[in-house]
């Protein structure tokens, strides 16, 4: 039988993290719709193709194919794990997730993607709208520093140089665009449990999810 848990919430709150781990205790599928997303904006930058040209971004999409083997991400072809994790790409994958074409076929895809397994997704909308009834629906939140914190931490350990200040500001900016958008924009469903991870560290937050999933 299917059986799904959501994990929703703005960047850096730890969602990839939990479900991860979460996934393996409980020997679910992890998928991170986060990097589908990131995939789409990454074939933008690689094509020049500009945010301001919709148009070219729709049509871009039946020339974008995405496959995802474990914790290895491939656009067409090619692994993509390392770029799509890039600030560059950060700093344009708001305003193409807000295109509604993307989504469409995005979430199409991590349907088909979950189709008849036990799943863990992280992302935005997945409580509201890819899987309005998940078992579990998980609302992550965590205050704008600490999320830049852990994002820096992040880079660091990529070898990325970045500036706390700008990485802040790339958080705000994306949260901003992610909740305001009109299609499937970023916010709680209404049977999610909200956690703050603020003052929390990663088991206390595992330890949390797994009695919810225990009960
Ligand atoms: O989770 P991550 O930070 O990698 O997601 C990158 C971006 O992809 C988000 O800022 C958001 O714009 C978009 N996204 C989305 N819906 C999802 C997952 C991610 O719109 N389910």
């Amino acid at each position: 039988e299917n059986f799904v848990v959501a994990i929703d919430g703005p960047a850096g709150s730890g969602k990839s993290t939990i479900a991860k781990i979460i996934g393996k205790d409980y020997g679910l599928t992890y998928l991170d719709t986060g990097a589908m997303y990131r995939m789409v904006a990454l074939y933008t930058l690689k094509n020049n193709i500009s945010l301001e040209n919709k148009e070219e971004i729709v049509n871009a999409l039946e020339k974008i194919e995405i496959d995802i083997q474990g914790e290895k991400f491939i656009l067409n072809g090619e692994d993509v794990s390392k770029e799509i994790r890039t600030p560059e790409v950060a700093s344009i994958v708001s305003p193409v997730a807000a295109i509604k074409e993307v989504r469409v076929k995005l979430v199409e895809l991590q349907r088909e993607i979950s189709s008849g397994k036990k799943v863990i997704l992280d992302g935005r909308d997945i409580g509201t709208v890819v899987f309005p009834k998940a078992d579990l629906k998980i609302f992550l939140v965590a205050s704008p520093e600490e999320r830049a914190k852990r994002r820096m931490k992040d880079y660091e350990s990529k070898n990325i140089k970045e500036n706390f200040e700008e990485v802040l500001a790339s958080i705000k900016e994306r949260d901003h665009i992610d909740s305001t958008r009109k299609e499937s924009p970023l916010k709680k469903a209404e049977d999610a449990i909200e956690i703050d991870t603020s003052f929390l560290n990663i088991s206390e937050v595992v330890d949390k999810i797994s009695s919810l999933i225990n009960n």
